[in-house]
């Protein structure tokens, strides 16, 4: 007899940021917003398309930019910043939840196991042009 390893995806994992709306919690692809919100200066076009008043510079930070994190509405740090709170929160729950589900593994009775194998949207990918004018 075979032994199957049942492996349960993670889907909707709170670190993961949403490269077009800037929310932590799903993927771009799942992304639910009408407008894409600017991960640099948290107004309403593709981070890609953020250009600078000052210089050419265009889907990239440059020394102009006055920073705007969507998530917490402040200036200061762009929406991806490690030092954004809202982000450090959401890191800490998402470990927090991580450490749950897997003594969850350990004392859940198989008839309440419900695997979820349709899908493994399981690694964070990045659509912005960071190679731009590099
Ligand atoms: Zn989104
Ligand atoms: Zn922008
Ligand atoms: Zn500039
Ligand atoms: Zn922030």
């Amino acid at each position: 007899m075979r032994k199957v390893t049942v492996r349960r995806f993670v889907i909707n994992r709170e670190d993961i940021q949403c490269s077009n709306c800037q929310e932590f919690g799903h993927h771009y692809f799942r992304c639910s917003a009408k407008e894409p919100v600017c991960r640099f200066c948290g107004s309403a076009h593709r981070t890609s398309d953020h250009s600078c008043t000052e210089c050419p510079k265009k889907g990239t930070k440059c020394g102009h930019l006055t920073p705007f994190c969507h998530n917490c509405k402040e200036n200061g740090h762009i929406a991806s910043d490690n030092k954004c709170p809202i982000k450090k929160t959401q890191l800490t729950m998402a470990r927090a939840q991580r450490k749950l589900q897997s003594t969850e593994k350990q004392t859940i009775t198989p008839a309440a196991e419900t695997p979820t194998q349709n899908n493994n949207h399981d690694e964070q990918m990045e659509v912005d042009t960071h190679t731009q004018n590099e």
